[in-house]
């Protein structure tokens, strides 16, 4: 099964007027984020296997597993048979499949052992590449490193290494509490090469063109960063029959729309705050930062800019005694700080010194001079509004991905073909277990692209991938045998 890596130029014999230089690959994987690495890690040859003990609380799907051969890799059973009739907080069968296997009983808050062992299949190695912006770990790279996960940490494991045992001489790691976001990215930047993947990885790389060719295969152009400064960017292209996109959903940050959005103050990210009070640009006696947004992130922007001593004015679009805020659905002992911030947001600030929240407020204009027009209920139920004057803007309303490389921007790849693809909303549509896009043959979309938007569900698209691209190697494997009998 093993195929040579890298072959060069394979696929420019066949393709005349290829760029110089273009390699082929049997699967290349644009995004180097957890769904990146752990298809990286079945591609490998690390497959799972099914340990036989009955599931704690599916009797079906214990009977399911029994009726499948036995000694074989869940890679090689009938996926949609295992994943049959499975719900979860997935919309992905087999995503519901790998979860119920690997932490059985997770949302009963049971951390009850894995149904699965792994082995390593030298010989079951596809030849791929992973293509990413920054070190692995995708959008965990880019994120604020003190914030907590809203998961549990072992929910956010890969397969193969514990995560408590991970951290060199660090504070024991607990995996039953949140982990922090600096633990996680060198965790998975680690993980790759703890796992020996990384010579499928190509780090600090940004694809900025994808071409379809004749045959269903695709041409992948990019750049990859020049570690020197001032040093060129080096351009690269691949070609291959497999392209899995990736590439998450965070590159993309929504911008509030308003007429001076993009102030140089106005900015879309934790880190940019972090920065700005880094560079001496914001402190304790600055005017106040107008966080707006009522989500995980805002609150994380608003205890971060506590924790400085910046002031905060706070506007959301919900009243806030809004029983759908996001908060409500947290349980209080694990998440003490959002709790905290919710509070906050109903008190209005009376009790909190330099914050004051402005709930039922729209941005209308954000001026040079840092002064915002802002609109709010004014007297006897009419809307009002007003100037403030502000140090910074941080915007905190959520992400879409960035398809801009792919043909058409990615239009028509979604659920919903006329929208823009978005992981919650509209998803790339797939196949269910192969996880192929219905409307372009030989491009998959796994991870938050596909829908599965926590980790522990992402290892359900390298699953299925890995599955399939197995089965067809198989398939292509048995019918050459045939044709050679018959000659
Ligand atoms: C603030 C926040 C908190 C979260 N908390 C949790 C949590 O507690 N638990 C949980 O399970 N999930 C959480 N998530 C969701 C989690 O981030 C995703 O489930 C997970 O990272 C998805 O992995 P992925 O590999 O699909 O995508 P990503 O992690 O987004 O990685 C994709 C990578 O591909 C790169 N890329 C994109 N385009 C290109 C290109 N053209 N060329 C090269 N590289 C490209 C991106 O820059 C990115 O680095 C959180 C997300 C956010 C934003």
């Amino acid at each position: 099964m093993r195929a040579p890596k890298g072959t060069f130029a394979t696929a420019a014999a066949q393709h005349a007027g290829l760029p110089q230089g273009t390699v082929h690959k049997q699967v290349v994987i644009v995004g180097n984020g957890p769904s990146g690495i752990a298809l990286s890690h079945m591609l490998n040859g690390n497959w799972p296997y099914y340990n036989g003990q009955p599931h704690p609380t599916d009797e079906d799907l214990t009977a399911r597993l029994a009726m499948e051969p036995q000694g074989l890799s869940i890679v090689e059973q009938d996926l949609q048979f295992l994943s049959q009739g499975l719900e979860g907080r997935s919309n992905n069968a087999v995503s519901l499949l790998f979860d119920c296997l690997n932490l059985p009983c997770a949302d009963l808050g049971v951390d009850s052992e894995p149904l699965l062992g792994w082995q390593y299949h030298p010989d079951k190695y596809v030849d791929h590449v992973v293509l990413g912006k920054g070190p692995p770990g995708g959008s965990w790279q880019t994120m604020d490193g003190s914030v907590l996960t809203i998961s549990l940490s072992r929910w956010m494991e890969l397969p193969g290494l514990d995560f408590r045992c991970f951290g060199g001489g660090g504070p024991p790691i607990c995996r039953d509490s949140r982990a922090s976001v600096a633990s996680l990215a060198k965790y998975y930047s680690d993980y790759v090469k703890l796992r020996h993947l990384q010579s499928n990885f190509r780090c600090g790389t940004i694809v900025t063109r994808v071409t379809p060719l004749p045959d269903n295969q695709w041409l992948i152009s990019g750049v990859e960063q020049a570690g020197d400064e001032g040093a060129p960017d080096l351009p690269f292209n691949y070609v291959t029959s497999h392209l899995v996109l990736a590439t998450g959903n965070c590159d993309r940050p929504n911008k509030l729309k308003v007429p001076g959005d993009s102030e140089p103050f106005v900015v879309y990210s934790l880190l940019d705050i972090e920065r700005m009070v880094k560079q001496g640009k914001l402190g304790e006696h600055s005017d106040p930062v107008l966080v707006v947004g009522a989500g995980l992130s805002a609150a994380d922007a608003i205890i971060s800019c506590r924790f400085h001593g910046l002031p905060v004015l706070h506007a959301f679009r919900r009243s806030s005694g809004d029983p759908g805020f996001v908060f409500k659905q947290l349980p209080e002992n694990m998440y003490p700080e959002y709790h905290k911030v919710h509070q906050m947001m109903t008190d209005g600030g009376k009790s909190y010194k330099n914050y004051r929240s402005l709930p039922e407020h729209k941005i209308i204009e954000i001026r040079p001079d840092n002064k915002v027009r802002l609109m709010g209920p004014g007297d006897n139920g009419s809307s009002a509004c007003y100037v403030i004057k502000v140090s910074a803007v941080v915007a905190l309303l959520g992400a879409q991905p960035d398809l801009d490389f792919m043909p058409m921007a990615g239009a028509g790849l979604g659920v919903l073909k006329d929208l823009p693809v978005a992981s919650r909303s509209n998803p790339v549509h797939i196949d269910p277990f192969s996880y192929e896009c219905s409307s372009a043959p030989g491009l998959y979309a796994i991870g938050s692209l596909a829908g599965d938007n926590l980790v522990r569900f992402v290892h359900g698209g390298a699953l299925a991938f890995t599955s399939h691209i197995h089965k067809q190697m198989t398939s292509e494997a048995n019918d050459t045998a045939e044709e050679t009998v018959d000659v």
